[in-house]
């Protein structure tokens, strides 16, 4: 390597270095702007969630719940786009909830990852999900994850980029910040159990190639658009290179062994998910 080589790879490092302190910095500044707990309750819930959860009890299902919208509704909303959206306002309340209920926000890898060595989660843990990587998770959402230090997924779809969906640029802060792990919700959204194996294959490949390239790790998780899925879509989401496949069939995890049809439960606005996971802890499995 030459001289000139070497300083200018050795400046292009220092840069990048500098860019992300900056990144760093930005994000925790606008995180002051919101105010809906005290400090304290803000100091115990940061607490809270890098603290290790307590031992699992026999019969507990760990949830994964799924979000699409977290924003207004739009004007002359329909049932479906309802169904789809949280209000912020709402989604607020919910998270204040879940750590007043002292539950522990991880990633659903982490969620994923006991069940791959054949054990159950803690059992105040909950994974929360958000599909599609709409523009509204970053003014809405990761606000709110920054305030509270909470961790979530985000599973994206890599031709989407600006407009109401985020852009490269904010899906990387997003995953820089340590707080949103993101997965492929494939490259346009298709019913993957309905393509021959071959687009099924694309879909996959190149979502997670895009990733990968644009966060420097490895991809973990496909997350199958609208949960659809078949056997052969877990054997080439397998051969393409994830951990882990998410379906989308409102039942909470179960002590599943299929890594590739792990459920995962929808949430809408008026929910009361605290409620909902202390009927789960009651269930027998
Ligand atoms: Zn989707």
């Amino acid at each position: 390597m030459s001289k000139k080589i070497r300083g200018i790879s050795l400046l292009a490092f220092f840069l990048i270095i500098i860019g992300l302190v900056v990144v760093r910095s930005v994000t925790t500044s606008k995180a002051a702007e919101i105010k809906n707990l005290t400090s304290a309750e803000i100091d115990k819930a940061r607490q809270f969630n890098q603290a290790p959860g307590p031992a699992l009890a026999a019969g507990y299902f760990a949830p994964i719940l799924t979000f699409h919208h977290i924003a207004p509704l739009p004007p002359q909303a329909d049932k479906i786009e309802k169904n789809l959206h949280v209000l912020p306002a709402d989604f607020n309340n919910m998270l204040q909830a879940l750590i007043a209920g002292q539950y522990k926000l991880v990633f659903v890898s982490e969620l994923a990852d006991y069940l791959a060595r054949g054990e159950k989660p803690p059992r105040d843990w909950v994974a929360l999900s958000f599909d599609d990587g709409y523009e509204d998770f970053y003014t809405y959402v990761f606000p709110l994850l920054k305030q509270y230090n909470l961790k979530v997924s985000l599973y994206v779809i890599t031709e989407m980029n600006g407009g109401v969906y985020l852009t490269r640029s904010q899906i990387k802060e997003l995953d820089l910040s340590g707080l949103v792990e993101i997965g492929s919700h494939t490259v346009d959204h298709p019913v993957l159990a309905k393509l021959p194996p071959a687009k099924q294959m694309i879909e996959l490949l190149r979502s997670k190639e895009t990733l990968d390239a644009l966060l420097g790790k490895p991809t973990k998780i496909i997350c199958y658009p609208y949960g659809a899925y078949d056997k052969t879509t877990e054997v080439l989401a397998k051969q393409a290179g994830y951990q882990y496949g998410l379906t989308y069939n409102h039942r909470p995890l179960r002590d599943s062994r299929d890594l590739f049809a792990i459920d995962r439960v929808g949430v809408w606005s008026d929910m009361n998910v605290v409620k909902f996971l202390q009927g789960l802890s009651l269930r027998k499995p």
